[in-house]
């Protein structure tokens, strides 16, 4: 992934970028994901806050996506597939498949549990992302939600095929609520015509390559490469981030992780095979909020 450096508002300074190439980690008992964000030196693009790049992987003979009820707060989660299907159900009662060219937009607010499975018969290739998106105050603190969208804004600029998945682009607008300046969109290069979208100056982007290969620096994608590019206005608020909870501070945190295992708060997924997974133990100190650059505060 390649991700601006520039602080916005710095128009005339040089557009630098920074080449984020991820690591593995693990994720429920089947999938490995390659982790995007947040990264050293830069753990946020816009509120984009938690990038995961899955597969392509081969699930033909394995169960695909495993990942049994687990809560969230603080966050949106945004689920965008290549291939595959997923089973998303939540403590709403929501229960929806998706499957490529749809999104899922999830809202914890103060606090909902979801699980995400792959059917029993699915398709032989998984590959997608999930994202996460900061809150800011008042939605952290607000009701839970969950939208599925089916019909997504789609056009062609000369050899690029865009989905508009999130936020504006190109005077097109996504149905996804969300809750700061964001965009994110599917680019795909039929071709190696140059072309140009129209970026806002007071976003700062990044730029992820889902297949075929890319060069950096803004230079010549080739043909084929779907290219993911997330954008938005820096998110100032310092975050905790810690297991599937981001909040502002080590007590907001602590008090979700309790709040979980002792079944409060977050509801209950119905009709899931699996319990609840348990939240692992919080480190020893203090969890501490850091900003979008890394620094820690507090
Ligand atoms: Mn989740």
């Amino acid at each position: 992934m390649l991700a601006q450096t520039r602080p916005p508002g710095v128009a005339d300074a040089d557009p630098g970028s920074v080449l984020l190439p991820g690591h593995d980690v693990p994720l429920g008992r089947y999938t490995t994901v390659r982790r995007l964000l947040p990264q050293r030196p830069r753990r946020m693009v816009g509120a984009w806050c938690f990038v995961d790049h899955f597969g392509p992987d081969d699930v033909a003979q394995r169960p695909g996506m495993e990942v049994p009820p687990h809560p969230h707060t603080g966050l949106q989660t945004v689920t965008w597939l290549l291939d595959g299907e997923i089973i998303h159900r939540d403590s709403l009662g929501s229960v929806q498949a998706i499957r490529p060219g749809q999104l899922n937009v999830m809202t914890s607010g103060r606090g909902i549990a979801h699980s995400e499975r792959s059917p029993a018969v699915h398709p032989p290739v998984m590959h997608g992302v999930q994202l996460w998106v900061a809150l800011p105050d008042p939605a952290r603190a607000g009701a839970a939600d969950f939208a599925h969208h089916a019909d997504l804004p789609r056009w062609r600029d000369g050899e690029l095929d865009v989905t508009l998945l999130v936020g504006e682009l190109a005077g097109e607008r996504s149905p996804a609520v969300v809750h700061t300046p964001l965009m994110g969109a599917q680019l795909e290069l039929g071709g190696t015509a140059p072309t140009t979208l129209p970026l806002r100056p007071d976003f700062e982007y990044a730029l992820l390559a889902m297949n075929g290969s890319a060069e950096a620096a803004g230079v010549g994608f080739e043909p084929g490469a779907r290219l993911l590019l997330l954008g938005g206005t820096p998110f100032d608020e310092p975050l905790v981030m810690w297991w599937n909870f981001v909040g502002r501070s080590h007590e907001e945190v602590a008090e979700a992780r309790e709040d979980w295992m002792a079944g409060r708060r977050f509801g209950v997924v119905a009709d899931d095979p699996a319990p609840p997974l348990p939240a692992p133990a919080l480190p020893t100190t203090r969890l501490k909020a850091r900003d979008r650059t890394g620094d820690l505060h507090g």
